[in-house]
């Protein structure tokens, strides 16, 4: 499990912008950060990858308090946008360039590549580069490229912004698919209650810095906590 004890973060001059967080989540669950801008979700994703550290509190992955450990080291990954695929190499390349520092042999690292190239259902496109392919084809693009690492844990940080509406929920159905396949916990992030819905196990409701409301979707959903949740959720009290 992932466990969030009394973790806080504050910057130079912004203080407490996550607020005492306590959460656990459970392996191989799919959990969604939902909460307006500013509240807190992209640091919260940041501080389990490993890309910043709590101020206070602990995070614990797997039994072990990871706060300080690098994210290699955390077994974590971030999917990035599609946009942040290299132009100049092709589908391939891309998701095989995450394996470079691993001390893995070529035909290792091709085979590993090409397993997960299928997984994503990209294999017909494996030879070209990320502007022929489409957005949904260079979402999957970045989300094998993540998960070719194979982490514990893959973040997403509105993955799925950048994309149409009806590519989106394309896209919800793939992400899904692929958290299933994969077995791993996904933390996703989204300010849109309609994915968080539809995608998550475990809904985390925030403001402020704070957990609101943490369960079910169904629960979330039809069981606010309070007026902001109902408000939020667009659920009735
Ligand atoms: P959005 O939905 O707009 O992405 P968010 O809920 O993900 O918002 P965060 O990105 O976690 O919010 O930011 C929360 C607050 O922390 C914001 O007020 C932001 O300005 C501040 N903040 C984030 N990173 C830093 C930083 N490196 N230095 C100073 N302040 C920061």
């Amino acid at each position: 499990d992932i466990e969030l004890a009394g973790v806080c973060k504050s910057f130079d001059g912004v203080t407490n912008v996550v607020d005492g967080v306590n959460l656990r989540i459970a392996d191989g669950a799919y959990c969604c950060f939902i909460g307006p801008s500013g509240c807190g979700k992209t640091t919260i994703l940041r501080m389990i990858a490993g890309h910043e550290d709590p101020t206070a509190g602990e995070i614990v992955i797997g039994g072990q308090n990871v706060v300080g450990l690098a994210p290699v080291q955390r077994r974590t990954a971030m999917m990035f946008q599609s946009y942040a695929l290299f132009p100049h190499l092709t589908v391939r390349d891309n998701i095989a360039f995450a394996l470079r520092v691993r001390g893995m042999s070529k035909a290792e690292r091709l085979r590993a590549t090409d397993a997960m190239i299928e997984k994503v259902r990209l294999t017909s496109f494996a030879d070209r580069l990320p502007a022929q392919l489409s957005g949904g084809q260079q979402q999957r693009v970045a989300l094998a490229r993540a998960a070719i690492t194979e982490p514990r844990v893959l973040l997403l940080d509105e993955p799925l912004s950048a994309l149409d509406e009806q590519l989106r929920v394309q896209m919800r159905q793939e992400l899904r698919r692929m958290q299933r396949e994969l077995g791993i916990t996904f933390i996703h992030v989204t300010h849109t209650q309609l994915e968080a819905i539809a995608l998550a196990d475990l809904v985390v409701v925030m403001d402020q810095g704070q957990i609101k409301q943490a369960g079910a979707a169904r629960d979330v959903y039809a069981h606010p906590h309070d007026r902001y949740v109902a408000e939020f959720m667009g659920g009735q009290n």
